[in-house]
């Protein structure tokens, strides 16, 4: 009878540790104060058609992806002022789009931050010039994305998988993609790369397997192509749009083609902002809808 008692309670320790352990933890909260300070927390920010994802390392740095457009200026810096940032180690703007980089020159103005990482393409347009001029007036260096370049902070690997060429016809494909790995969880994040950057970057690189996907070009079906999805072979799928936007992002064709490889989506005009936080092993998700 004791030994019965023994082998049970066995069966359910390991029944509860294999509940805890691993991806899956999913949490509907409006309150964000409960994220994990341990850790690494990648927020995906809504900012409505458009992208702007937050990073924070285990020991509090800072690394800032894109920043949504002006138009959604107030809800980005709302978010962005719940957070107590003193620096950012580094902003990325991922390519000259507003929908990307429309807040970032008042971030570069306001912050101190102590790289910028942009991909090498200009732009005519005033937001782009704005920028540019913001990375002057605090005499920032722009350190130019491409892939292959590396940094590391606080354990947290951050790595660029995009641009592979110097010229491109779309400017989407100039894109800065984004690997990020913390031990044994990893985050691809895609930009507005479309499927001939996917190529690109399957050609060019080995182990692109990730937990999590930020989908390129907020679920187009110019982007997302099925061999790369099959690569990345991520059990999370985020999509940054905004509500009845006008380019009816994300598409039918992209959504099917997740839900066949059976990846669980979370999109920023359904559940709001989405923020992961990974201890490097188990992933907890929490969405503000
Ligand atoms: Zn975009």
């Amino acid at each position: 009878m004791k030994r019965f008692f023994v082998v049970l309670s066995i069966i359910l320790v390991l029944l509860l540790s294999s509940c805890s352990n691993g991806i899956g933890n999913t949490s509907n909260s409006p309150n964000f104060s409960n994220v994990s300070q341990r850790g690494l927390v990648v927020s995906f920010i809504d900012v409505g058609q458009g992208d702007a994802i937050l990073i924070k390392t285990p020991n509090g740095k800072f690394v800032l992806v894109d920043s949504g457009s002006q138009k959604e200026r107030e809800k980005f810096f709302k978010f962005m002022e719940k957070q107590n940032i003193e620096s950012f180690d580094a902003v990325i703007a991922t390519h000259p789009h507003e929908d990307h980089i429309g807040n970032l020159d008042e971030i570069i103005s306001n912050y101190k931050v102590l790289n910028i990482y942009m991909p090498k393409v200009t732009s005519n347009t005033a937001t782009f010039r704005n920028l540019i001029q913001a990375i002057k007036s605090k005499n920032l260096k722009i350190k130019n994305a491409y892939k292959g370049v590396k940094f590391d902070l606080d354990g947290v690997k951050f790595e660029f998988l995009a641009p592979n060429s110097k010229k491109y016809e779309d400017l989407n494909n100039y894109s800065a993609v984004i690997k990020i790995t913390y031990f044994d969880r990893s985050f691809i994040l895609m930009g507005d790369a479309e499927k001939l950057s996917e190529g690109e970057i399957q050609k060019n690189n080995g182990d692109l397997r990730a937990d999590v996907i930020k989908i390129g070009h907020h679920g187009s079906s110019s982007s997302s192509s099925k061999f790369f999805i099959r690569v990345v072979s991520p059990k999370y799928a985020v999509i940054s749009c905004g509500k009845y936007n006008d380019y009816g992002h994300p598409h039918k064709e992209t959504i099917k083609l997740l839900n066949d490889f059976k990846i669980n989506i979370l999109r920023t005009d359904i559940n709001g902002t989405i923020i992961f936080n990974t201890d490097g092993k188990n992933i907890k998700i929490l969405t503000d809808k």
